[in-house]
């Protein structure tokens, strides 16, 4: 736990949030700027700073509440779709360095849901480039 960390503090019970689930690993609560209706936070209850920080059973357990808890938005909330979305770093518009796994729900209809898609779909790129990343990718993985 991070005495700076807002999170922690959500988790802690020091800092007010709007419970929707919780286990002895994940806490999951609403996000006080809704992209879309329901939308919310999966977090781990043991502070990592990111992706690339946290533990393999953490990260583990809170892809499986953030499943749950999307399960629960289509089923209650009438949710169409789902979008799964975690920033790591700074300029991936990571905020709050408390690792979280955003839930958001989507909908057909837009007075409920405020998401634009962040890149240009359809713009194919250059074969040759994604090959030479993608073998560099593959080289580098463990
Ligand atoms: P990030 O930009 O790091 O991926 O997302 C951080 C998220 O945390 C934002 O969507 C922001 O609205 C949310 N957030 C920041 N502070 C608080 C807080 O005190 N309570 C709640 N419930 N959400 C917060
Ligand atoms: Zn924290």
């Amino acid at each position: 736990m991070s005495d700076q960390c807002v999170f922690c503090g959500i988790v802690a019970g020091n800092v007010p949030s709007v419970k929707v689930a919780e286990d002895d690993t994940t806490y999951a609560f609403m996000d006080i700027n809704p992209g879309s209706d329901g939308h919310l936070l999966v977090v781990p209850k043991r502070h990592s700073r990111d992706l690339l920080d946290i533990q393999a059973d953490d990260l583990a357990a809170v892809t499986l509440t953030a499943q749950r808890v999307a399960k629960a938005a289509v089923k209650e909330l009438g949710a169409d779709g789902v979008n799964l979305l975690n920033c790591c770093g700074a300029d991936a518009w990571q905020t709050v360095f408390h690792f979280h796994l955003h839930v958001i729900p989507r909908y057909v209809d837009k007075t409920k849901d405020r998401l634009v898609l962040p890149w240009q779909p359809g713009i194919r790129g250059d074969m040759d480039a994604i090959a030479a990343l993608g073998n560099r990718l593959s080289a580098a993985v463990n």
